[in-house]
């Protein structure tokens, strides 16, 4: 295990950075409505624009054909500030783990996953989360608040700085892809992650495909169908049970949403075709939800709509009672999935050594509010 770790870098979480505002998360009329509250020429906004979506900039000093007057007005309402780096790690495979602070202290966590053929970004969309899932590390973090829209945005640009990908829209960037399965439940902070999402696909954003972005969600079934209607972005449903009995206790927002009504909801999904497969994702714990039977249910379920199924080997954690299924059981399981037609449905975990993989992210912020937190899960645990 080889790990390299940087520590306090970044943007400055200084205060003074607070009562400005941060243009992340605005949409390009509202970047122009705040430009010409300050009194500037509207096509400033256009230039301001192209300097932090397509060229990453975060000083206004430096973007000088804005001019000198545009510089120092702007300068003093506003911000494009990355959240703060607090720790870099390195895994063997290539893998890269940030936890990053945001400006009130919060901590977050964001992967990037090198491939032959792309770099996948994972972020999150809150810190910690309200759903309790029994195998995920996050679970067992309540949720301390949603990420906003320029928290969202923030980490794919803060990525972008790390990985020198600017300009965006490059031949040789390395990241190509991003997937919401970082911390937190994104369906459960729809509105800033379809902002974030919105202003990553826009042309005159970074202009990333809907075909590259995939969002997880562990089934919140009228978000499910918001989000294809209105962002169109591949779908991974974590799905983990073919049983409502087990399901509720694996993924608890079951008793809400159950099976059926989750299968039918995705199977109405709009962009799904040959070409762009929902992701079931699928994670392997042993004498839980590894049997033979459960591989036949499984195919059985979700047969007629287009598919991958991703079996994930169970991503051990501090305190779990669970374990990962024998590769005995993984491989007769994934035959079954075989036969019925689906490729290669093993996923080989990344950044293991430096708990970066699937379900083992969970920040230290949870340890800030604790009472906030109790409160919070009660009123969760009632809507439940
Ligand atoms: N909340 C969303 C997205 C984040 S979780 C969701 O649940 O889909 C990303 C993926 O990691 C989900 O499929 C989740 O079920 C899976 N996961 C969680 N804990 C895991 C663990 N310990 N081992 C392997 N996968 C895990
Ligand atoms: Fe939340 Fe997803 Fe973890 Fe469930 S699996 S607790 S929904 S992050």
């Amino acid at each position: 295990m080889q790990i390299s770790q940087a520590l306090n870098e970044g943007a400055p979480a200084a205060s003074p950075q607070v009562a400005r505002q941060s243009l992340l998360g605005m949409s390009f009329d509202e970047v122009e409505a705040a430009v010409t509250a300050l009194g500037l020429p509207r096509f400033r906004a256009r230039q301001l624009w192209r300097r932090i979506w397509r060229h990453g900039q975060t000083d206004f000093g430096d973007m000088t054909e804005l001019g000198k007057d545009a510089r120092a007005a702007l300068a003093q309402a506003f911000h494009a500030d990355r959240p703060m780096i607090t720790s870099r790690q390195n895994s063997t495979d290539g893998t890269i783990k940030w936890l990053i602070r945001c400006h009130d202290g919060q901590e977050a966590e964001m992967v990037y996953i090198p491939e032959e053929d792309r770099g996948t970004l994972c972020i999150s969309s809150q810190i910690g989360c309200t759903l309790t899932c029994s195998f995920c590390h996050t679970g067992t973090q309540r949720l301390v608040r949603n990420l906003t829209a320029a928290e969202i945005c923030g980490q794919v640009l803060l990525a972008m700085d790390e990985l020198g990908d600017w300009p965006a829209g490059k031949a040789e960037r390395r990241l190509t892809n991003i997937v919401l399965m970082g911390m937190g439940e994104p369906l459960f902070n729809y509105e800033e992650v379809k902002k974030a999402l919105l202003l990553i696909m826009w042309g005159e954003g970074l202009g990333l495909s809907k075909r590259r972005v995939t969002l997880s969600t562990s089934g919140i079934v009228p978000e499910i169908e918001r989000c294809g209607a209105e962002l169109g972005v591949n779908l991974a449903i974590s799905l983990h049970a073919v049983r409502d009995d087990l399901r509720d206790v694996l993924v608890p927002i079951n008793r809400k949403y159950n099976i059926k009504e989750l299968v039918d909801c995705v199977r109405r999904y709009p962009v799904l075709s040959n070409a762009r497969r929902v992701t079931w994702e699928y994670v392997m714990i042993k004498g839980v939800n590894d049997s033979p039977e459960d591989a036949k249910a499984l195919v059985k379920l979700i047969r007629g709509i287009p598919s991958k199924i991703n079996l994930i080997p169970f991503n051990p954690w501090p305190g779990t009672d669970y374990e990962c299924s024998s590769d005995a059981a993984i491989d007769a399981f994934a035959k079954i999935v075989m036969k019925a037609g689906y490729a290669s449905p093993v996923r080989t975990p990344r950044g293991r050594d430096i708990l970066a993989a699937c379900g083992q992210l969970k920040s230290e912020s949870v340890r800030l509010r604790k009472s906030q937190m109790v409160a919070q899960a009660q009123a969760e645990t009632s809507t439940l």
